[in-house]
């Protein structure tokens, strides 16, 4: 079983380009100087490296169980989740005065794809408690993170979300269960689905953020509210008290993540679980957006994190498997599967997806720090307008990636590929959930087209294509293919934008996904642009290693010269409108009317 290494070279190079020197310079992040944060990610992959990858395998084929009402999990998940706690890496980007390292969201994020790249079932755990934490401090009332936010900053305890209910998936406006007023505290009751790391035994206590409706509140969405409900109450002086009223009643079984318990989780069976409100009542949404809207980057880094685990695997498995003679080679000893030119072209394809996927996480997430930050309130808010513009792309368009990359990664495998043994097969089978939990892909799309793009008439979008089209014109001398590609690229964003802004809501709906497609593959091309211009400015200085920055230029023209020109496929698409995908009628469906 292959070990997962974690790509630090390009992990650094991307933090990099994303603009960490500047993300540095923020208010109170003066420590995060170049050399701490090589030694945070170097210390990191050490630990993805060292103690959660080798479990991987085996948590993908024992999974977690539940026993007798208990959640057990996968073989060396207990020790693991120890050291990881230990050692601090949950607090990477909190505040110190809970506990945290107080580094940049960036850093966080090349430290969080390892997790995911070395046991993404593992990772999970703590992409949510992390969450849970972001919501708790900001619109956590001052006892609340005295009781909890340092316990769940230190992996003492850990978060979940429970959103999900059997009738209300994608649509919450549904959510059923409920919360009624008793004395300082709400009786909590329902069930909810779904819920990723519901119950486990990692960990003493489990704070799980609980949507549930009040019963004189408003209809939809506005009358929702949110709840702490914490598995075992806790005593005024800290200490755990009772068991409250809520339990996992049973785990999912699924295509992948196996070793990520996904519970069922009644709450209230015997009276009413105790939940203490956050914030306001019927504002729920808008605090659970915080954590959701963290989760949707981090779910989005688990596309990049399975698409370099996928290459690694790949890429180790060409090298050695004998299989014919490529075309062309005049030798006598049979070189390995990766003297052909198909299977070079799979592998370059992973490659330069997972480098512009990544590229584009970390970029988002420096302009996080940059929006929560920055002395400017101007660059602030111009820096949240761009993460929340790309927010769904991230998502989205890395998860869609991450399949498509593990796929070409059994591809590369040929038969193995599709047995287990190899490993390849696990980490399709992870990657799959990606695109569907923290908001569909295909919500994300709608979130892309309606609430980013359309709603201010394009402002924002129009904002981002000026600084890639800057990019472009940064191309010059060698590198001007690339910036014509890039032109190109753009051009098609801007004119599918346009033809965005004019349609009507049917028309934008039923495009909205070829849109998201396209604005991540140009994205992707403005990244690996940026990188070729790095790449070779570094080169021609005499800096960094040579062979990482020819590499980098390699993978940056394969983009340019096979990936992006995919625009024009998808710029067809949202111009063609909604008639092709409404083509077929309810009848011709075989809807029953
Ligand atoms: C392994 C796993 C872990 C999970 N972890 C959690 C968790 O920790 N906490 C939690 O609360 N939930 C969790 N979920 C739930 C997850 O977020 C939901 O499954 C997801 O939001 C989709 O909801 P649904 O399954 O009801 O699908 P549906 O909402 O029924 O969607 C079905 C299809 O219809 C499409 N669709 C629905 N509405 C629209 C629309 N308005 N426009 C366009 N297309 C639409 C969707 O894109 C999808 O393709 C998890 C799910 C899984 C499988």
């Amino acid at each position: 079983m292959s070990d997962y290494v974690a790509p630090l070279k390009d992990m650094s190079f991307a933090l990099k380009l994303a603009g960490m020197d500047e993300v540095a310079a923020l208010p109170g992040y003066e420590e995060a100087s170049e050399d701490l944060i090589a030694a945070v990610l170097e210390e990191a992959g050490k630990f993805a490296h060292g103690v959660l990858s080798p479990i991987n395998w085996d948590g993908d084929r024992n999974g977690a169980v539940l026993e007798n009402g208990v959640v057990r999990t996968a073989p060396g998940w207990i020790n693991a989740y120890h050291q990881f706690a230990e050692g601090g890496w949950n607090g990477v980007p909190f505040d110190p005065e809970y506990g945290g390292q107080g580094l940049p969201w960036a850093v966080a994020t090349a430290v969080n794809e390892m997790w995911q790249g070395a046991n993404m079932a593992f990772g999970l755990c703590p992409l949510l408690n992390q969450g849970a934490c972001e919501l708790l401090s900001h619109y956590g009332s001052d006892d609340q993170k005295r009781t909890y936010l340092e316990k769940m900053v230190a992996g003492q305890w850990t978060g979940t979300m429970n959103l999900t209910e059997p009738g209300a998936g994608s649509d919450l406006s549904q959510v059923r269960t409920k919360a009624v007023k008793d004395g300082d505290v709400y009786r909590i009751t329902g069930s909810k689905i779904f819920i990723t790391y519901g119950d486990h035994d990692l960990t003493e206590n489990i704070i799980h953020l609980v949507l549930a409706r009040t019963p004189d509140a408003p209809p939809g969405v506005k009358g929702i509210s949110l709840f702490i409900v914490p598995k075992m109450l806790v005593n005024a002086d800290g200490s755990l008290g009772e068991r409250n009223d809520a339990r996992c009643v049973s785990l999912e079984h699924k295509l992948g993540i196996h070793a990520s318990p996904t519970a069922v989780m009644a709450f209230g069976d015997s009276g009413g679980a105790i939940g203490y409100l956050v914030g306001e009542e019927n504002r729920g949404i808008e605090y659970m957006f915080m954590m959701m809207n963290n989760a949707r980057l981090n779910v989005g880094l688990q596309g990049v994190a399975i698409s370099e685990r996928a290459y690694q695997k790949a890429l180790g498995y060409a090298k050695e498997r004998v299989q014919g003679k490529p075309v062309g080679f005049k030798g006598d000893k049979t070189p390995a599967i990766i003297g052909h030119a198909d299977v070079r072209r799979m592998l370059i394809t992973m490659k330069a997806l997972t480098e512009a996927t990544r590229a584009l996480a970390y970029y988002a997430m420096a302009q996080f720090d940059i929006a929560g930050r920055h002395a400017e309130a101007e660059v602030r808010a111009a820096a949240a307008d761009r993460v929340a513009l790309l927010t769904p792309v991230v998502k989205a368009w890395s998860t869609d990636v991450g399949v498509e990359v593990a796929s070409l990664g059994v591809q590369v495998h040929g038969g193995l590929g599709f047995v287990e043994e190899t490993g390849a097969a696990q980490y399709y089978r992870d990657a799959r959930i990606a695109p569907i939990y923290e908001g569909t892909n295909g919500i994300q799309a709608n979130d892309l087209v309606f609430r980013k793009v359309t709603r201010d008439k394009g402002a924002v979008a129009m904002g981002c294509i000026a600084d890639m089209r800057a990019t472009a014109a940064s191309a010059t001398g060698d590198l001007a293919p690339l910036g014509a590609a890039l032109v190109t690229g753009i051009d098609a964003l801007e004119a599918a934008t346009k033809s965005l802004v004019d349609s009507d809501p049917v028309t934008v709906a039923a495009v909205a996904y070829p849109y998201l497609r396209l604005f991540g593959t140009v994205a992707g091309g403005w990244m690996m642009t940026k990188a070729a211009v790095a790449a070779q400015a570094a080169l021609a200085a005499g800096e960094g290693d040579p062979e990482f920055a020819r590499a980098k230029l390699a993978t940056a023209t394969f983009y340019a010269t096979n990936i992006l020109p995919m625009a024009g496929g998808h710029l067809a698409a949202v111009q063609a409108g909604a008639a092709p995908v409404l083509t077929m009628t309810d009848e011709q469906f075989g809807i029953d009317l």
